[in-house]
């Protein structure tokens, strides 16, 4: 049997973590066993699919990977569902029924339901086993509201069969559909797809995620400097754990591992965090050619933090590696006045500069120490230079008594990059100008 899964967002929303973790378990299922997808755009809701929306999902998609091998829109399928409809309606399996219009109360309608003919169905799902319903109490339900006016089941239903559809692999939220989706199928003769319904993910409140609260939207991690591998393997592990245990794959070994059988029977709740950790364990993976012109276009956008300076920002780019999970931390970094210091010097306060437990003298003879050691070093030296030539004294004299303050009177923070890198970033004149200010100002407290 050639397998043949559907990716069937409906374009009424940005592209959506969930349809993006959709694809992805569909994607892998296919790969895995050499089968084909259809991308399938359910825009029936005329009021709600937005072409916006639509391109919105399949670029988002494409950013994250993923492809697929046919493409299609519901509505430009509107014969084939009339056929459908009219056949059923031919064969006695369902009817025209004028009724009460439910949007415009006092007028007549018309809807088109499907005899049911009010059995009990089971079906057998990969992720939760069996599963029965009552069909009874669905009564004759609506599937269209005109031959040409499908309501969401018998699209799907129609569509899946004409597709040649063989898995429905799709989030909990559908369970409930597939009874009625089964009766229509059987109404018109059509094949049972395999369905696998996985759970879907939660907030970290454990409820819903929801637009309201918070990032749903695939866009939104992306123009926060996520790394698309990163999501990608972040939202495929949300429901799944490889047999191999890793967490780290690229989207070829995730193929090789995915079974359907393997994902989870409870929710996952997502975690940013998370997501962040994922995330700076591709980021340490780029080569620094990789990194750089990355990292220096987000250290632009955020300039307007910073008192500019095209050299200095180069010198900085190596060590915002070790600071930031995504990129935009960057702009973070340098919104919060962690960055700043490399572009001009702090205001500093006498009282912060010595260490704790150690004496106003004791700290103004370690700076007046590394005065004289900064005043033998070449006017541009590097981080280990300058560390070299103060180690030994800082390690005679503790290594906190003297180097505390010197990252202060650079920084002008309790947490920053060392001290040894600051200085070589700013340059001997600028090192020296700190350092002297920094005795002034520890003098005058
Ligand atoms: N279009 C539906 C949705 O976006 C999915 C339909 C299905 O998977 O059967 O929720």
């Amino acid at each position: 049997m050639s397998i043949r899964v559907r990716f069937p967002p409906s374009p009424t929303g940005y592209c959506h973590v969930g349809t993006a973790r959709m694809a992805i378990v569909n994607y892998l299922f296919a790969k895995k066993n050499g089968g084909q997808i259809v991308f399938r755009s359910e825009d029936t809701d005329k009021e709600r699919s937005k072409k916006e929306f639509e391109a919105d999902i399949i670029e988002q998609l494409h950013w994250l990977g993923l492809g697929w091998d046919e493409f299609y829109r519901q509505s430009e399928r509107t014969e084939i569902y009339r056929k459908a409809i009219h056949d059923l309606i031919g064969e006695g399996k369902a009817y025209v029924s004028e009724e009460e219009s439910k949007k415009e109360p006092g007028k007549m309608a018309q809807v088109i339901r499907l005899k049911n003919p009010g059995r009990t169905i089971t079906f057998t799902d990969v992720v939760r086993g069996d599963i029965t319903f009552d069909t009874t109490e669905l009564g004759d339900f609506a599937i269209a509201r005109a031959e040409d006016d499908p309501l969401y089941h018998l699209a799907v239903v129609v569509d899946d069969a004409d597709m040649g559809i063989t898995h429905v692999i799709r989030g909990e939220d559908h369970i409930s559909n597939t009874p009625r989706q089964i009766l229509i199928q059987e109404a018109l003769g059509a094949s049972r797809p395999v369905y696998a319904h996985y759970p879907l993910h939660l907030s970290a409140d454990r409820s819903k995620l929801s637009k309201r609260k918070g990032d749903v939207a695939v866009r939104s991690y992306r123009e926060k400097g996520f790394l698309s591998q990163a999501l990608l393997n972040y939202l495929a592990a949300l429901g799944w754990t490889p047999p191999s245990g890793k967490e780290i794959l690229s989207l070829t070994e995730m193929i090789a591992e995915f079974k359907l059988e393997d994902l989870h029977k409870s929710g996952a709740v997502f975690d940013t965090e998370k997501l962040r950790w994922f995330n700076r364990e591709y980021l340490v993976q780029l080569s620094d050619d990789e990194f750089t012109p990355i990292a220096m276009e987000w250290l632009k956008k955020s300039h307007t933090h910073l008192s500019w300076n095209e050299s200095i920002a180069a010198k900085i780019i190596p060590s915002l590696r070790e600071r930031i999970s995504v990129w935009s931390d960057i702009e973070t970094l340098a919104s919060e006045g962690d960055l700043d210091y490399f572009f001009t010097a702090p205001t500093l306060y006498g009282k912060s500069i010595p260490m704790k437990k150690i004496d106003i003298e004791t700290t103004q003879r370690h700076l007046q120490h590394i005065v004289s050691v900064l005043q033998n070093m070449p006017a541009q030296f590097s981080a280990e230079e300058i560390k070299s030539a103060l180690w030994d004294y800082a390690t005679t004299e503790g290594r906190g008594a003297v180097l505390w303050p010197l990252r202060y009177v650079l920084s002008g923070k309790d947490k920053s990059p060392d001290p040894f890198f600051i200085a070589s970033v700013i340059g001997k004149d600028e090192a020296l100008e700190r350092v002297n200010t920094g005795i002034s100002a520890l003098l005058s407290s």
